[in-house]
């Protein structure tokens, strides 16, 4: 299955030069590395910060670190960080202001145009940050510190080896192949007695850091080993979900008993939101010293599951779990559709899995579809545990 990229091959013995490269041209490499029983994204400057040899097991609620049998550098699927962490951090200060007699001087919030490469970039999420780029780049309104951000990275992305217990991309059509958005794109590909990378070439961006490394290109037996490595993972999706009709079936179901049952378990904790890699809400913070001298306002990240979110004169508009978990699962897959042409739900699998009552979308939206056409839900994952209903 070519896709019309340039390929080439990187031994792992050579890939420390990757790292290097990336380095010596000024940028800050972020990539996955273990931390906290997790695997999360943070700033690594050797192959070795990498998660070398550790895999991940996911499902709803839960997720665990494992030993794998093999030296691989990205066996695993997507852990609790998503980029978002980096383009649209958590919190950041607007500006701040200072009294000056009887006035406040504002400075404003220099932009941060540091030079990043992401290192491990998965499929899905090269179509979150598309779609976090269409709210905050490409709408009305541009955001001039995601702009910022955005336009410094230099993206290397990975081809799934293999599918997280959450995972779902292949249903959303965003994975596990990643098919644009990036730099260079790697596959990694251990054999019997041989480790190395396919590497596309995305860009000339890309290029041109790779002629550095002097790679060789790819023989016919590799690209096909890659291809074969992408299509295993794509037959082996921990989730699924029916996305035909999916806008008009939530909008015939806004008064569907399911939202009761599910409202029954959330706990509102928004953690959903939080792990999701487009959800892109906020609020804004003003912050005073006690003696009223200085001023900051920040902007934090808010969520739709919070009650002070739909906070309007007088009280919330979403008062109920069963209306914000309504709110959340038809903007994610109905509302987002209208509002910017796109599904909100990549089907990284993060909502499923960090949710702690393994509440599961994909489930969900079975429930409702199975209901019209008269059939009993069914737990989407082939087993049964407390959380299946
Ligand atoms: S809704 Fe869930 S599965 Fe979809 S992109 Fe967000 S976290 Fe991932
Ligand atoms: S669905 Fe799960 S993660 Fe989301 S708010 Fe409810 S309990 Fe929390």
């Amino acid at each position: 299955m070519s896709n019309g990229h340039q390929k080439f091959v990187l031994e792992r013995d050579n890939f420390q030069q990757l790292v290097d490269v990336l380095i010596r041209r000024g940028h800050e490499v972020i990539g996955p590395t273990v931390r906290d029983g997790a695997i999360v994204y943070d700033t690594v400057s050797s192959a070795a910060d990498l998660p070398v040899g550790w895999t991940d097991e996911q499902t709803g609620g839960s997720y665990r670190l494992r030993r794998r049998r093999d030296q691989a550098l990205f066996g695993y699927a997507v852990g609790p960080h998503s980029w978002k962490r980096f383009l649209h951090p958590s919190a950041v200060r607007l500006w701040q202001a200072t009294r000056q007699e009887n006035r406040f001087a504002i400075q404003p919030e220099a932009h941060d145009n540091r030079k990043i490469a992401f290192l491990g970039v998965r499929s899905c999420e090269l179509h979150a940050i598309s779609i976090q780029d269409r709210v905050f780049v490409h709408g009305q309104q541009v955001e001039p510190s995601y702009q910022s951000r955005r336009e410094q990275v230099f993206m290397v992305a990975v081809n799934c080896a293999q599918a997280g217990g959450t995972c779902f991309c292949a249903s959303m059509n965003t994975g596990p192949r990643v098919s644009s958005g990036f730099d260079l794109a790697l596959t990694e590909v251990l054999e019997e007695s041989r480790h190395y990378f396919l590497v596309e070439v995305g860009t000339a961006a890309g290029a041109d850091v790779l002629g550095e490394l002097a790679p060789r290109p790819a023989e016919d037996a590799e690209g096909e080993a890659a291809d074969r490595i992408c299509a295993r993972t794509a037959a082996n999706m921990g989730r699924t979900m029916d996305t035909v009709g999916i806008k008009d079936l939530l909008y015939r179901n806004y008064e569907h008993a399911r939202w009761d049952h599910v409202a029954a378990r959330c706990l509102t904790c928004a953690n959903c939101t939080m792990v999701c890699p487009t959800c892109f809400c906020t609020t804004v913070e003003d912050v005073t010293d006690l003696k009223g001298e200085h001023v900051e306002r920040w902007q934090k990240w808010d969520s739709c599951f919070t009650m002070d979110f739909s906070y309007i004169h007088g009280g919330s508009v979403r008062a109920t779990p069963k209306a914000r978990y309504r709110q959340w699962m038809t903007h994610k897959l109905a509302t987002w559709i209208d509002q910017f042409g796109t599904s909100g739900c990549v089907g990284c699998g993060r909502c499923i899995t960090w949710c702690p009552v393994g509440i599961d979308i994909t489930e969900e939206v079975s429930a409702i579809r199975k209901s019209e056409e008269g059939v009993e839900a069914k737990p989407n994952h082939g087993h049964t545990c407390e959380n299946c209903s």
